[in-house]
């Protein structure tokens, strides 16, 4: 049976992340997908700078625009529109495609190596069986050409929020502590919007809308040739947030599209897909020798919805626990894993007590300190230390 020092499912930014440490510290690494890459994956791919910090590799080459403005909105037809533009010295976001970022991370990562590291890629078609020993792991794979099996002393779960390996490891049901989001987007053209559009807006806005539904928000990412528009739900541990979830439909995306762009998304043929949402990871607790991260472990931020940064911090964090050479590579991995955690339980209170009444928290966001530390926190993280710093800075 061919075995490699770890196995990863998934190759999006989590699993990537993984593999990328693993293969620079020596170790061989089987990095397994469902899918050829480059693949589409709902995603508005908004990179804030805690994400390109956390990246082990400049993304340049695939950034599309630079946002140093976000346009906040609340309120709708019914009652006023109200908005909030804030300007910042260093960019709030970069704009990717996630199709071409995914592509791009995944060469790096296959490039990765030193001191014997590698990184081996191979499309499967499923999971079939994950069985976990003291010491080791066997993961049963069907491919194109049949079934195989491969063995690991730690097998990472990186697929994703609809992953099988969370499943598998729970005996196929969901933990209690995972929860989901629900968002869905699709691109317009700036060649199919007209001149002005009907929201006032230019077409280069980033724009954070908290009008068109509970528990979420609609959203304007701009790229090089398009605008990313979508609309989610993230707020996901409310008790309606099924009812919610609901909301979130094609029907609701094409309403804002045409609200917004004064495009008809059918006239357009525009691709409308959606995913879930990893949530809850906040009260995961890694054990054995099968360890989940990014969206597979929950850890989407539910007050702003960003998962890429969680997906790299959580990859490298089962990286560095795995090089520890511990025993007990849960702990070590829970051990580097809590920081991230306590900010997204954080993030999970700010956004029940933000989504129950948006307009109170926009009220609160008109005041420039407590709008300065919410950016910095968006764009920038937590700090690790040196509060006062962090507050004197310049965002
Ligand atoms: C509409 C939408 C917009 C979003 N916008 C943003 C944004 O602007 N910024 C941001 O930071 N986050 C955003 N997110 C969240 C972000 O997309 C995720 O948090 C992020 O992709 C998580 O990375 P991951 O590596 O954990 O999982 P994924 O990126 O989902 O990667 C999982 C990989 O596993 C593979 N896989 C799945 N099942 C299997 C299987 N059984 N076997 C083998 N492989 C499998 C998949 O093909 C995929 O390649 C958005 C999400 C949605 C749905």
């Amino acid at each position: 049976m061919p075995s490699y020092d770890t196995i990863i499912v998934g190759a999006g930014p989590a699993g990537c992340a993984t593999a990328y440490d693993l293969a620079h510290a020596g170790r061989r690494v089987l990095l397994l997908d469902r899918r050829s890459f480059p693949r589409h994956k709902a995603c508005a791919c908004g990179l804030t700078r805690k994400t390109l910090n956390a990246l082990r590799y400049s993304v340049d080459p695939v950034i599309e625009y630079i946002c140093h403005e976000v346009v906040l909105q609340q309120g709708n037809n019914d009652t006023a529109i109200q908005e909030l533009r804030v300007h910042t010295r260093n960019p709030i976001c970069a704009m990717a495609v996630r199709e071409r970022f995914d592509a791009f991370c995944l060469k790096q990562t296959l490039a990765a190596g030193s001191n014997g590291g590698s990184v081996t890629f191979l499309k499967i078609e499923n999971i079939i069986a994950i069985r976990e020993s003291d010491a080791s792991v066997e993961l049963d794979v069907e491919t194109a050409d049949g079934p195989l099996t491969f063995a690991a002393p730690v097998l990472i779960g990186a697929d994703g929020s609809n992953g099988q390996t969370r499943r598998l490891i729970h005996q196929q049901r969901e933990p209690g502590w995972y929860e989901r989001g629900f968002a869905l987007e699709a691109c317009v053209p700036y060649s199919a919007m007209p001149a002005e559009l009907p929201c006032g807006n230019a077409p280069t806005d980033l724009v954070f809308d908290f009008a068109p539904l509970p528990g979420g928000y609609g959203w304007l990412f701009p790229k090089g040739d398009h605008v990313n528009i979508g609309v989610g739900v993230f707020a996901a541990s409310e008790e309606y947030a099924d009812t919610n979830l609901r909301q979130v439909t094609r029907q609701r995306l094409a309403d804002y599209t045409m609200h917004k762009l004064g495009v008809e998304l059918t006239a357009i043929t525009a691709h409308i897909t959606g995913q879930y949402l990893g949530m809850g990871g906040d009260a995961y607790t890694p054990r054995g020798r099968v360890l989940l991260a990014g969206d597979a472990a929950g850890l989407v931020d539910q007050l702003t919805g960003e998962g890429i940064y969680s997906a790299l911090i959580s990859g490298q964090a089962a990286a560095a626990a795995i090089t520890s050479n511990t025993t007990d590579v849960a702990r070590a991995y829970a051990k580097r894993l809590r920081p991230l955690q306590r900010t997204l339980a954080f993030s999970a209170r700010a956004a029940r007590s933000f989504y129950r009444e948006p307009e109170r928290g926009f009220r609160a966001m008109r005041h420039p300190l407590l709008r300065r530390i919410i950016l910095k926190i968006y764009t920038e993280g937590f700090p690790a230390n040196g509060l006062l710093r962090f507050f004197l800075g310049h965002a």
